[in-house]
């Protein structure tokens, strides 16, 4: 296939809002891509692997620079200018693609596979020379590529195609094209994360999506809670309650098969090498084959929990693990058992898995143990309950439904989480303007953004400014210098004193009340919003969605 229908696809995405139309769009696409239906899939995302794998371009805009003015011979201050004044190196891209075109004669039609690729390729250079490296697969495959070709693969090496394709298009598209049902295709997709995988499934038909089954070694979207108002609420919303400690650390998702182990987060990150006393305890403990599924958390040197702030830093951590694995204690709390034998447990009662992951563990106190579970209904036995959790320093509670299965990837009201606090929002910041007076040079309000699922773009819903720090006070203050290096890299237009950034960074923010506002692309402003923390633990596609603020909208009014 060439990739010169697949930029045409992308012209016709980003010409249309409508959610059907960009559906219709990826249908006619699918349809065509042949053999490359699973690249196909991938580069509509903007990506060239699964979303649960994190490999990089690496490439942000100076190196892009260089490229463009390699492969047009065109001088980096010229590109630069241009750049300025379209705020687009896609745009840019074009434009120059277009002035080469009428020079020279260097042609030869760039084909999907081509361009998928060689951006792999620049995806796999590493150490040194590297940079080197990048520049010159890229400098060469832009010099073949057509103008409405350059600005796509500009943006996809960038990490910024934005052509709103997200999950809710490409299962529809799947379903449409391929004739299978909606429902099946999402849940291949939770068990499976790859749409590439999926789509080429899809199109085997209906039976082979649903046979897709758990594959170790690879991530699966974990059961999502819901909140409650009250614990009573929580406690009356089931026939069979049983109240949990909520932890406030990282999900995490442990895989066994014999001697294999392997750690997700909810994320889909593998984490197996950050915690290799985890992946001793699961090798001694756990049974030969199974999934299991709990919270980990940090813990003092007397065992108390530590903020999730602590525990990132084990997260985050790629070398010297040694060090940090006694000097970061963690605590694991299983509270799920997905996976046990040769057998998928979802659609086992929760009373039973529990049963089972009871059974089946060995634990080892304080280190790796099974979450604290209380089987009741009653009012006052759960408020002491919840009470303990607090006191001991953990979240607050979960309530769950002991009649119910496990469904991955999705809220769907068999997890009710209680905590003292009104609920906040995991917002992306997708924008931020200069400061002024004490904050000048730095970014002084930021702008957040929700997520609308089906388009995977971020709509915004409130600036933010407050509980951002000047000064360090404590070491879970961020100030806005912090702020501002670790968004300077995610720039990707500049006009007057506003800059929009390249999605990647989640926040907590605590706020007031939600308000409608026509001045914000999601209709919905948050009133008085304050930073609460980041959160590295959640990807960008995991922030809240529009429909959540909605939800929480009109909750707020009864
Ligand atoms: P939240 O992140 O606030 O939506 O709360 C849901 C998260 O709480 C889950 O994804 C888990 O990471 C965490 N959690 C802590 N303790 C438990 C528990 N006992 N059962 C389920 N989830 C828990």
């Amino acid at each position: 296939m060439l990739y010169r229908e697949l930029a045409e696809t992308y012209e016709k995405l980003e010409a249309t809002t409508k959610k059907l139309e960009k559906t219709e769009i990826v249908k006619d696409i699918l349809l065509k891509s042949g053999n490359e239906l699973r690249m196909v899939v991938y580069l509509l995302a903007g990506r060239v692997f699964p979303i649960w794998d994190k490999k990089e371009t690496g490439v942000a805009s100076n190196l892009m620079i260089k490229a463009l003015s390699k492969s047009t011979g065109i001088s980096e201050g010229t590109v630069t200018e241009i750049f300025r004044e379209t705020g687009d190196l896609g745009k840019t891209a074009e434009l120059l693609a277009s002035k080469r075109k009428q020079k020279t004669l260097l042609t030869k039609t760039l084909t999907v596979r081509e361009v998928f690729e060689t951006i792999r390729k620049i995806c796999y250079q590493e150490g040194s020379g590297s940079q080197e490296r990048k520049l010159s697969l890229l400098a060469r495959l832009l010099s073949f590529a057509e103008p409405l070709e350059a600005r796509y693969i500009v943006r996809t090496v960038l990490e910024e195609l934005r052509v709103g394709v997200a999950e809710g298009i490409l299962r529809d598209a799947i379903s449409l094209a391929f004739n299978v049902r909606p429902e099946t295709v999402e849940s291949a997709w939770f068990l499976n994360p790859d749409f590439g995988e999926i789509a080429e499934l899809a199109r085997k038909g209906e039976e082979a999506l649903k046979n897709v089954g758990i594959k170790f070694g690879r991530p699966i979207m974990v059961l999502l809670a819901e909140k409650a108002r009250s614990l009573e609420e929580a406690l009356n919303a089931y026939e069979n309650p049983a109240v949990e400690m909520k932890y406030d650390g990282a999900r995490i998702i442990i895989e066994k098969d014999g001697d294999k182990i392997w750690l997700f987060t909810r994320r889909l990150e593998n984490v197996t090498e950050q915690f290799p006393e985890l992946v001793e305890y699961s090798k001694k403990c756990l049974p030969e084959r199974c999934i299991v599924d709990g919270e980990c958390i940090a813990v003092s040197e007397s065992g108390r929990p530590l903020p999730f702030q602590v525990l990132s830093q084990r997260i985050q951590r790629k070398y010297g693990i040694d060090e940090v694995v006694k000097k970061i204690p963690v605590q694991m709390n299983l509270f799920d058992i997905i996976y046990l034998g040769d057998e998928l447990l979802f659609e086992t009662p929760f009373r039973k898995r529990r049963e089972l992951l009871e059974k089946a563990v060995k634990t080892i106190p304080g280190k790796f143990q099974l979450a604290e579970h209380l089987r009741t209904k009653d009012l006052k036995k759960a408020e002491e309950f919840y009470r303990k959790s607090l006191e001991l320093g953990e979240e607050g509670v979960m309530v769950k439904n002991l009649d119910a299965g496990y469904q991955p990837g999705r809220r769907v009201g068999y997890w009710l989480k209680v905590k003292p606090v009104m609920e906040n929002l995991d917002l992306v910041i997708i924008g931020a303007e200069y400061g002024t007076g004490k904050r000048a040079g730095w970014f002084g309000s930021f702008i957040l953004g929700c997520r609308d699922p089906d388009t995977g773009e971020f709509l915004e819903c409130g600036m933010l400014g407050t509980g951002i720090k000047e000064k360090k006070t404590s070491d879970t203050d961020i100030t806005f210098e912090e702020l501002t290096e670790l968004l300077k890299p995610l720039v990707v237009e500049e006009k007057d004193r506003t800059v929009r950034f390249k999605p990647k960074i989640v926040v907590e923010v605590a706020y007031e009340e939600i308000q409608k506002s026509p001045n914000y692309s999601s209709g919905f402003a948050l009133r008085f919003p304050r930073f609460v923390r980041l959160r590295p633990d959640k990807s960008p596609e995991e922030a809240d969605t529009i429909e959540r603020i909605s939800r929480l909208y009109e909750s707020q009014r009864k």
